[in-house]
């Protein structure tokens, strides 16, 4: 192993040494040279222009300046101690001041030699100063050609005071790079960077810490981007091969008098194009002889029911059986009622399996499934218990998955041999590239267009103190037979504090509408399942116009008739939930209404979330913004996030460059699964080292 290997550790490199090796580890998570090579700058400034002394006016920004420091002096002050240099061009001089770290800067300043310093000069008591400057020597400064574009790192407040500002940052990695022995190894195929027309390793690691000009270092970036997202999806492709693409699966071959019939006959509208393409996805991928994995995306209401039925369908006419798994028992039996309205007439036996049927009713509809008589079975969880056998299962759809784990999952698979198909339904749309990423195993169909004709929900932002024309406007909607959700937020760690909002508010909520002209429920967590199912039931026949609750009622209920959401502390929901709970109207034909009520201020971010709120009511518009604030890790919650680490390239950014690497990925891995073709050498033997040297990747089910 060469000197100048990528793996060398942190503390070996020029001007590091064991104690700032130790904060870049702490601070940045730098350990190896490789890692410092991979901490690309997050933009360039140009210097390629100097000021003067007397030049400068109240408008400068950063500026640069090339002269001499003529001396240093500590000053003392009642606020504490700074260093202050005199710094002077042919024009003038001004004073280079450090409030932090002084003592440290007081040994690196080079008195009496040429520098070039940058910063942002400020007034102070009438005459100029640049605080906490960069400084270079004028040659240091010229040995990089005079190159115009500085690269400005990310650093930290502890960094900074150690010398590793951005600047530092940056020396350090072009006394690397400046090392003649220097050599870094080729990780992509030649004929790829041909094909891509993209820069080797090593001149992309050069320009995009030293480059000329603007276009080099992009160029530059994308390739390094690129390289570490090609990487990425090799890993995931080859996971999911493993994991479902070897798996063989029953074939759907025909569509036949089931599926037909019920095209013709009982489909009282016609399929949006989102749908007939979703159709298409999942018809090529039940007949290819291996196992269907795939989650199907779509906002509430955009159709992915009809898409289940349509898929159960052509099970049945394939010999086979399915079943659709839900979340709660309300949502089950609506499920059981949506199938059976559309299916009458035809003759298919539709059952429903919940916690609470009781072992008298279970046993015919478990003899109908063994005998298979029973051609759809509809329920919660209670459809893994193992007593539940099927004659020959071939089709399992669970909906709202992020409710079930992938033990629940893989349990249901257990229910076949071959395992069933697996269509996993989801309201909560996540953005593209991410689902890309962080399903590793599973293939995505979206559903992005709506029903025709279906009035979009308006959403307004109220402060607390709009709070009597909210009621009158709740009123006026109750008098024209309409119906409302009050909900409040319930957070784990602040519970009885919350729930004493939501009791305060059901009072207050009380005198405003009292009885015997309205009525009003209530449901929250903490009420026996068995009373929350009466109050929602209350609500869904219309005996209770206004319906005060938590976010139990975030998923899957359906009352067309509720024509209003009012959110009460909208400012404590994230995006995805106000999303979903704004989901619980506009199922009828009313125009409907959501109303976020904020009290005070509320955060910039809490801001942009009602705007964003109020601007759209596309859910994968909504995910992105809610990508951009939180991250894609927060995005996904901790316990199923597969979002990987990234070091360079970034989910939400290099979108664009992530899309062109899964191609290529899967381009690649078509002609040559196991990489075994001499050209693809390079791949496999780096693909081995990053998985056994990244643990984050791994992570990934
Ligand atoms: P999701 O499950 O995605 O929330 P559903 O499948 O329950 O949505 O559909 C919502 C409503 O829209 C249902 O009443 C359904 O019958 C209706 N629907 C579904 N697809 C269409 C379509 N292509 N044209 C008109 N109405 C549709
Ligand atoms: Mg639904």
């Amino acid at each position: 192993m060469s000197e100048s290997s990528l793996d060398t550790p942190i503390e070996f490199i020029k001007g590091v040494g064991p104690k700032r090796a130790d904060w870049l580890r702490t601070e940045l998570g730098i350990y190896s040279a490789g890692d410092l090579l991979e901490y690309l700058p997050f933009r360039y400034e140009d210097r390629s222009k100097f000021a003067t002394v007397s030049g400068i006016s109240t408008d400068s920004t950063a500026i640069q300046l090339k002269g001499v420091i003529t001396g240093i002096k500590q000053v003392g002050s009642k606020r504490g101690s700074r260093l202050v240099a005199r710094f002077q061009d042919d024009t003038g001089s001004l004073d280079l001041v450090w409030f932090k770290g002084a003592k440290w800067f007081a040994s690196q300043i080079p008195v009496q030699q040429r520098v070039v310093v940058f910063g942002k000069p400020t007034a102070y008591q009438g005459k100029w100063n640049m605080p906490h400057p960069e400084i270079e020597l004028e040659s240091a400064f010229e040995l990089r050609n005079g190159r115009g574009l500085q690269p400005v790192y990310r650093s930290t407040e502890k960094l900074t005071n150690r010398g590793l500002a951005s600047a530092g940052i940056g020396r350090v990695i072009r006394s690397w790079l400046g090392n003649e022995e220097f050599q870094v190894p080729e990780i992509l195929p030649q004929a790829l960077l041909e094909e891509l027309q993209m820069p080797g390793r090593l001149a992309a690691f050069r320009s995009v810490h030293l480059p000329a000009d603007p276009p080099e270092a992009d160029s530059a970036r994308r390739r390094l981007k690129f390289e570490e997202l090609l990487y990425l999806q090799l890993t995931l492709l080859r996971q999911k091969k493993r994991q479902t693409l070897d798996v063989p699966g029953v074939r759907f071959e025909q569509v036949g008098d089931h599926f037909n019939q019920f095209y013709k006959d009982h489909l009282t509208f016609e399929l949006t194009g989102a749908q007939k393409r979703v159709m298409r996805e999942i018809r090529v991928d039940v007949n290819t002889g291996w196992h269907m994995n795939r989650l199907l995306q779509g906002d509430v209401g955009s159709g992915k029911t009809m898409i289940a039925m349509l898929t159960a369908l052509l099970a049945l006419d394939n010999g086979c059986q399915a079943c659709v798994m839900a979340p709660t028992e309300i949502l089950a039996n609506q499920h059981l009622e949506s199938f059976r309205e559309a299916l009458k007439g035809m003759p298919i036996r539709v059952e429903l399996l919940t916690g609470s049927v009781k072992t008298a009713a279970r046993k015919p509809i478990l003899q109908g499934l063994a005998s298979g008589e029973v051609h759809i079975l509809i329920g919660t969880h209670a459809l893994i218990e193992p007593a539940v056998e099927f004659k020959r299962l071939g089709l399992a759809i669970i909906d709202e998955q992020h409710r079930f784990g992938v033990a629940q999952r893989s349990k249901l698979w257990a229910k076949a041999s071959p395992p069933p198909h697996v269509l996993v339904m989801t309201a909560t749309p996540i953005p593209r590239t991410l689902a890309m990423t962080a399903y590793g195993d599973l293939d995505v169909s979206i559903i992005d267009e709506m029903p025709p004709g279906r009035k979009s929900i308006k959403t307004v932002h109220r402060h607390d103190s709009a709070r009597l024309s909210v009621f009158k406007f709740m009123e006026d909607e109750v008098k024209q037979g309409r119906q409302v959700y009050v909900v409040y937020p319930l957070i784990e760690e602040s519970a009885t504090l919350d729930y004493k909002d939501l009791m305060d508010g059901y009072e207050s909520l009380s005198r405003r509408f009292p009885l015997p002209d309205f009525r009003l429920g209530i449901v929250h967590g903490r009420m026996k399942p068995k009373d929350k199912d009466i109050e929602m039931a209350r609500f869904s026949e219309g005996t209770s116009q206004i319906l005060v609750a938590t976010t139990v009622i975030e998923v899957g209920v359906n009352v067309p008739n509720a024509s209003v959401m009012v959110v009460e502390s909208a400012e404590r929901f994230g995006l995805a939930q106000l999303h979903q709970l704004r989901g619980r109207v506009g199922r009828g034909s009313e125009q409907s209404y959501c109303i976020l009520m904020t009290s005070g201020e509320i955060s910039k971010e809490a801001n942009l979330r009602m705007e964003t709120m109020c601007r759209t009511n596309d859910g994968f518009e909504i995910a992105e913004v809610d990508m951009e604030l939180r991250g894609p890790g927060d995005l996904m919650g901790t316990q199923q996030s597969g979002v990987p680490d990234l070091k360079m390239a970034d989910l939400m950014r290099d979108r664009e460059i992530l899309t062109a690497a899964r191609y290529i990925a899967s381009r690649i891995l078509e002609e040559d699964a196991e990489l075994e073709l001499p050209k693809y050498a390079i791949l496999k033997t780096e693909l081995k080292r990053v998985q056994s040297g990244r643990p984050d990747w791994s992570r990934i089910s």
